[in-house]
């Protein structure tokens, strides 16, 4: 999306406790970073992992979400370029070749992070927060000055069925700001192939028009789920945000992660067949999501 270059990645199977891992192939040598919020370097495009000035990885966030709404937690990444590759613009390939592949459970048991209180964040005109749920859910509203946006939210009780509703939405843009990064050197690989892109006239410029007329807030919601992947664990909680983005929902998860009386470590075994089933508290460091 960004740099314009092509580049190669290639998933294997990882075991239990391993997360999410990069390997950067990049002079001969292998750099290894870790799918986790510590990790984060920057958000002003894209989600970073890593140095932005040295080995890092960009766009990290639609594949984040993949793996968040299929439940992957243990996966090695090779990529032989810094960042991953924006395919359609959204999440609608990695869902495939996940799939393709095949899913393995694994006979460790899942750790979760259970949202205790609500931990709330606002910048400006826009807010996000936490709140203790009974499950993993995402309420996400947008609002837009464009009439081709405008006003648009969207509630959503993950799993990996509902996930589909927002895996094929795709990133979207507005001409005068592709035309202004283009400028700067950013977005060279950005094109109506990978884009949905809002013309000076509020106009969708695709001609293929939209996948949902709320294509907008679904893709956001992408966006949130693939960065709140990067707490360590999945939340047991509700993320609600209004006109957020990366920015906002990296602070909104360093200040839950940073309040040890917000949440709990707690795992299950069975939680995707039964909702009742018991949560219990696991003996350890609340630091845990950040040391995995
Ligand atoms: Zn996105």
């Amino acid at each position: 999306m960004h740099s314009g270059k092509s580049v190669s990645v290639h998933f294997s199977p990882a075991d239990a406790d391993t997360g999410i891992v990069f390997h950067l192939l990049a002079d001969g040598g292998v750099t290894e970073i870790r799918a986790l919020h510590s990790e984060v370097g920057s958000t002003d495009l894209s989600t970073v992992l890593g140095d932005p000035a040295g080995a890092h990885v960009a766009t990290v966030e639609h594949l984040m979400a993949t793996l968040f709404g299929l439940g992957i937690d243990n996966v090695a990444i090779e990529i032989d370029g810094s960042e991953v590759p924006i395919l359609d613009g959204s999440a609608a390939l990695f869902v495939d070749a996940f799939e393709h592949a095949g899913i393995e459970r694994l006979a460790a048991r899942r750790r979760y992070i259970r949202v205790l209180k609500p931990v709330r964040i606002e910048a400006g005109g826009s807010w996000a927060e936490f709140r203790p749920h009974d499950g993993t859910r995402f309420e996400v509203e947008i609002d837009f000055d464009s009439p081709a946006i405008g006003r648009q939210s969207l509630a959503i009780e993950l799993d990996p069925e509902r996930f589909r509703d927002v895996a094929r939405a795709r990133t979207f843009g507005f001409m005068k700001d592709v035309e202004r990064l283009w400028a700067a050197g950013f977005a060279l690989g950005s094109s109506l192939e990978n884009s949905v892109v809002i013309g000076d006239d509020h106009r969708i410029i695709n001609m293929e028009g939209l996948r949902w007329p709320d294509e907008f807030v679904r893709h956001k919601t992408l966006d949130a789920m693939g960065d709140l992947a990067l707490a360590g664990a999945r939340f047991i909680g509700c993320f609600r945000s209004y006109r957020g983005g990366h920015k906002l929902n990296a602070a909104a998860l360093r200040r839950l992660l940073a309040d040890s009386s917000a949440y709990q470590i707690v795992d299950t075994s069975r939680r995707e067949r039964s909702r009742a089933a018991e949560v219990s508290a696991v003996a350890g460091p609340l630091h845990a999501p950040s040391v995995r």
